[in-house]
């Protein structure tokens, strides 16, 4: 694989790693995503275009995004022989994105069995600018040779589909083709809209089949001469019901008209536009190490693509690039991807957030079932907040079958959601999503975790029978994250309340209603955080993980950073010397089983001081998604590690992070690392900063609401504009963990 700057390119990828290639490549626009499979067919494609929101649940098992009919392979034939990709061994194959202007390209010189050969080159996107649109161009070029062509693409049920119907096939009067859709079991409507222009005059022609339809066009080729087709699609979704096919009928061929109509320059345009205004947002540029360039580049990408645009969606685990966890959303959106969405695209990070809201009687309903009051937060969500944590798995190796607990256990989700809506409104100031919809999930979870809470004999309130962030520990009392992660919601929530009652008490009463929170609970949420269980450090500093830890035999290994992710929820919890002690004692006996574990690392030992450690660390995170490191890139990308990558660069590496009321900003540079330049957005203003070796500058790019507290190195700075701030890094005292 070779980067250059903006693109990732690999040369005839080998078949084994094709997979992982399909995830790394795709491309997604927070509506659709496609995977980067190769248009010719090699046997071993995993195509994959999704649907924000479009889920099917099998009998018997939990829901699943659904992978809808393919519509990127391409065929070539020559004379009627089919002509195929070259032997590996003769090359000729490309694969490249191209990040900044978001497109997809493949290139492959093809071969008939007599020998003849084309090159067959296509680009592809999924539009920006039009979230319902994926657009693709097609050139073929004979080489040595002359005959007639037959280019043949589609879109069609594969045999065996599980989770489609089609309902029916039609050609609309412009001669596109439209595909009617319905999931089998959840009755959705999905209309899929296509039509494919160019090439040789008079002769495109659409063929009908029982699951689908076929583009074709036939010219006489000869050497040298390129032919170009363009092909455009639409695509839509309804729940089911009366006019749900109407509906989406009406949408898939009005977006579709209004492309053929601007034709496909024009859309490619206005896509390249809608990614440069993102990048000029988001793009963030390191100096001096091409590999972490290319890897930030390709987060911020891939976030960005999987950023949603309407709040009833969020962001699954492999956001929209591979079917791997079934397309649900864990805390991996709220704790490793948000930050980006915060600091660079807040209003893709309000709509995140909202989405929680949207799903609040999911949530509820868990509670319910489980007898508690408020809501309880799916451990993996899908399109109504319900559990989607399927309960059982099945070991390929033993045939035999194992319990899933993470859904019933992992309760910490309910606190890390409510501490996100907090940590949002605090770095933009956006105090007005509190009153729409913020309050209400921040009092929803202290109402659950009130009731849950256990009341221990030394009178303390306990938390048994959880799974905190390391999973290999499945049923543990009292886990310091998720015990101090419920006493910050509570105190929150408490405080909420009060100004809620004293300041808006329509808005109180109004929740409390839908809440069912009568009465003066409330008021005793504060008291009840102050009492719950938080291991005290012992002499040597650490925490302990979870009630009974140290007395394990052989501590360890655990699958990620439990005790230390407090660092990164709450930082003042583990002030410098507690933050190396827990290091030195947990960072040993991490085995990284989780992909969300290195880039937690860099970030940790960046603000440690530990240099070499962060380097290395920030580059095993890399490599899982641009490497595939860790094997399992076929499923789709880690977007939480994507998230985690953002983090360590923006708040370890720059050291730029709104804390305790001010920017702080502490940079450290890697080994080898000349500068980086992003741009974030603080308290409603965007800012430019420019960290390098000897200087650290913060330049305000839009008008400051007021002047803006900054801290670099423990001093404090208010930074106002025009000018904004510039400091020599040599003049601040190094202060590794404030
Ligand atoms: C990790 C979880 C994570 C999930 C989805 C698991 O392996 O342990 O923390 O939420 O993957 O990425």
């Amino acid at each position: 694989m070779a980067a250059v700057d903006w693109q990732i390119s690999v040369d005839d990828p080998s078949p084994e790693r094709l997979g992982h290639y399909e995830s790394l490549l795709s491309t997604a626009n927070g509506r659709l995503g496609v995977r980067g499979a190769t248009p010719w067919d090699h046997g071993a494609r995993r195509p994959g275009t999704y649907l924000a929101g479009v889920f099917d649940a099998l009998p018997g098992e939990v829901t699943e995004l659904v992978n809808l009919p393919d519509w990127t392979w391409v065929r070539l034939f020559v004379d009627g022989r089919e002509m195929r990709p070259r032997p590996a061994e003769d090359g000729g194959s490309r694969l490249q994105l191209d990040l900044r202007r978001g497109l997809f390209l493949a290139t492959a010189h093809l071969r008939d069995d007599a020998g003849r050969e084309a090159v067959l080159a296509v680009q592809r996107f999924v539009s920006l600018a039009q979230r319902d649109v994926a657009c693709m161009q097609i050139s073929v070029t004979p080489v040595n040779c002359r005959g007639r062509f037959l280019l043949e693409t589609g879109c069609h049920l594969p045999a065996g589909e599980r989770h489609l119907a089609l309902k029916q096939v039609s050609e609309d009067d412009d001669g596109s083709g439209f595909l009617l859709l319905e999931t089998i079991h959840g009755k959705r409507t999905i209309g899929i809209a296509s039509k494919l222009t160019g090439g040789p005059e008079g002769e495109l022609a659409m063929r009908w089949g029982a699951d689908g339809w076929r583009e074709r066009a036939s010219w006489q080729g000869r050497d040298g001469q390129v032919m170009i087709f363009h092909r455009c699609l639409a695509f839509a979704h309804a729940p089911g019901g009366e006019d749900a096919a109407d509906e989406v009928r009406r949408r898939a061929r009005s977006a579709i008209r209004d492309s053929l109509r601007r034709g496909f320059d024009s859309c490619l345009a206005s896509h390249v536009a809608a990614w440069e205004d993102v990048w000029a947002r988001a793009d963030v540029v390191i100096e001096g190490d091409p590999e972490a360039q290319l890897a930030v580049r390709m987060a911020v990408f891939h976030l960005a693509g999987a950023g949603p645009d309407d709040p009833a969606y969020s962001i699954a685990a492999k956001g929209l690039s591979g079917p791997g966890y079934r397309g649900h959303v864990f805390w991996d959106t709220e704790v490793f991807m948000l930050p980006f969405f915060t600091y660079v695209l807040p209003e893709i990070g309000r709509r995140l957030l909202a989405y929680r809201w949207l799903t609040l009687p999911g949530a509820r309903a868990k509670a319910r079932e489980q007898g508690f009051p408020g809501a309880m937060f799916a451990w993996e969500s899908a399109d109504t907040g319900e559990e989607t944590c399927p309960s059982t798995y099945l070991n390929p190796e033993t045939g035999e079958t194992g319990r899933i607990w993470t859904g019933a256990r992992e309760l910490h989700i309910t606190a890390d959601v409510a501490w996100a809506v907090d940590r949002y409104v605090q770095v933009t100031g956006d105090r007005r999503l509190l009153e729409e919809f913020g309050a209400e999930i921040i009092l929803a979870c202290a109402q659950f975790w009130f009731a849950r809470l256990e009341r221990g004999e030394d009178d303390g309130l306990h938390l048994s029978g959880v799974i905190g962030p390391d999973e290999y520990h499945e049923s543990v009392a009292d886990n310091a994250y998720t015990n101090a992660m419920v006493r910050y919601v509570l105190t929150k929530a408490g405080e909420l309340a009060g100004r809620l009652r004293r300041e808006c008490p329509r808005s109180w009463e109004e929740i409390g209603r839908r809440l069912n929170l009568g009465g003066t609970e409330s008021e005793t949420w504060p008291d009840a955080a102050r009492r719950i269980y938080l291991p005290a450090p012992g002499p040597d500093l650490v925490l302990e993980q979870f009630r009974g830890f140290f007395a394990l035999g052989q501590p360890g290994p655990i699958k990620q950073p439990d005790v230390l992710m407090l660092r990164v929820t709450l930082p003042e919890l583990l002030p410098p010397a507690m933050l190396k002690a827990n290091w030195d004692y947990y960072e040993p006996r991490t085995d990284h089983g989780s992909s969300l574990s290195p880039s937690i690392h860099a970030l940790i030992a960046s603000e440690l001081g530990l240099r070499d450690e962060a380097a290395a660390y920030f580059r095993r995170a890399c490599r899982i998604d641009l490497q595939d490191s860790m094997g399992n890139g076929a499923d789709g990308l880690h977007l939480a590690n994507l998230g985690g990558i953002w983090q360590a660069v923006v708040h370890g590496f720059a050291g730029i992070q709104w804390r305790d009321g001010a920017l702080q900003c502490d940079p450290r540079l890697p080994p080898g690392w000349r500068a980086i330049h992003c741009t974030i957005c603080c308290r409603g203003s965007r800012f430019r900063v420019d960290v390098t070796r000897d200087h650290l500058e913060i330049a305000p790019i839009t008008a400051l609401a007021a002047p803006l507290p900054v801290r670099v190195g423990g001093r404090s700075f208010l930074l106002r504009e025009p000018s904004g701030l510039k400091l020599p890094l040599d003049a601040v005292p190094p202060n590794p963990t404030k």
